[in-house]
């Protein structure tokens, strides 16, 4: 289902665009529309969130310094979803091209150019995993690559990789935050972000950096997990829906969950053209179960078990992805734009 730009716009910007705004910045760990309520009054609210906001980034951080390898081990370099067939009946070993898939639907939806002269020839990778997207890219378009982590063990993982497959001298990866990039403005023609966006405590803050790191008429890809949009008559989630994503941003380290159209009601408000998005949660339904089946190998579970608490505790809340899934209250979604020239 292909959402266009501006088909669900009119009945969410019932107030003034700065209001909205002012909103999203303080998207903690409560439910987008918990927050609206909490962030209009919040004024010492912004040093609580602060604080938070450093707890979870530290947490995210350890996360992935924890996992990465034992993912790296049973999953490979990349550390996102794949992308399938409504329904294929999927083999252990069309995972890894699901994942390659899932980067190739990414780049034909936002209409990425491939002709020599309009490719991109400059990426930025914003939570770039062990870099898998960024060697990805580089190599298809010939392009440099930057990608950013939180996990310094990642960082030097995906530098590693680079090394090992001759392309240290076209794509780097640092440590450094999505929300406060070490980038100049309009640098990146294309702006690529796989599966971070649920981590980012300040969605405005998010896409703002997004933007300004773009170049005029550069691509931005958010790739990410949503979720459901609210009809018109709700206010929020309802108290189950909430519980089971809290249960996930427990185990996962993310803050509250927003909708796809919460992002493209920020995506309009920073004057960003031509977005779309969709929504490809069927097409990813064949990936937590082969994910929960890899982890119940012997490999899978002796690798588990030398890792530590942190990776055990989040493969224990895989099921409930995919009752989320099953559900409709989690999304997989694709929101794509372009900065005006
Ligand atoms: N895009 C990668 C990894 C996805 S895992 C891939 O597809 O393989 C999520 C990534 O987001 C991790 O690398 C994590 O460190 C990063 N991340 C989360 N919050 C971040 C933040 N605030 N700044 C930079 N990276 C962040």
């Amino acid at each position: 289902m292909s959402v266009l730009h501006g088909a669900c716009a009119s009945t969410l910007f019932t107030s003034t665009v700065t209001r909205q705004l002012s909103l999203f910045s303080g998207i903690k760990r409560q439910p987008c529309q918990q927050l609206r309520h909490r962030a209009i009054s919040a004024k010492g609210g912004m040093a609580v969130a602060t604080a938070d906001d450093q707890r979870l980034k530290q947490g995210i951080a350890e996360f992935y310094d924890e996992s990465s390898g034992v993912w790296e081990n049973i999953w490979g370099e990349h550390m996102h979803h794949g992308f399938y067939d409504p329904d294929a009946v999927v083999q252990i070993s069309d995972h890894r091209s699901a994942q390659i898939r899932m980067i190739e639907q990414a780049l034909q939806f936002a209409s990425v150019p491939e002709d020599s002269q309009k490719r991109p020839k400059s990426i930025v990778d914003v939570g770039c995993g062990i870099g898998g997207s960024s060697r990805y890219l580089s190599r298809k378009y010939g392009a440099e690559c930057y990608g950013i982590t939180l996990s310094p063990v990642q960082a030097k993982r995906a530098n590693a990789l680079a090394a090992a497959q001759g392309l240290a001298n076209k794509v780097s990866f640092e440590v450094a935050d999505a929300l406060n990039q070490p980038f100049p403005d309009g640098k990146f023609d294309l702006v690529w972000s796989m599966e971070s966006g649920e981590h980012m405590p300040d969605k405005l803050k998010f896409v703002s950096e997004l933007a300004r790191v773009a170049a005029p008429g550069g691509t931005i890809i958010i790739v990410t997990w949503c979720h459901r949009d609210l009809s018109p008559s709700e206010e929020s989630l309802r108290p189950e829906e909430k519980k089971l994503l809290d249960k996930i941003c427990d185990a996962f380290y993310l803050p509250a969950w927003c909708s796809t159209s919460d992002y493209i009601k920020l995506l309009e408000s920073l004057s960003l053209e031509d977005i779309k998005a969709a929504d490809w949660s069927d097409n990813v339904a064949p990936f937590w179960p082969a994910v929960i089946k890899s982890a119940l190998t012997w490999d899978g579970l002796t690798s588990l078990l030398q890792s530590g608490w942190k990776t055990i505790r989040g493969a224990l809340v895989m099921p409930l992805m995919i009752e989320g899934f099953q559900k409709g209250v989690i999304k997989f979604s694709i929101i794509t734009c372009r900065k005006p020239e």
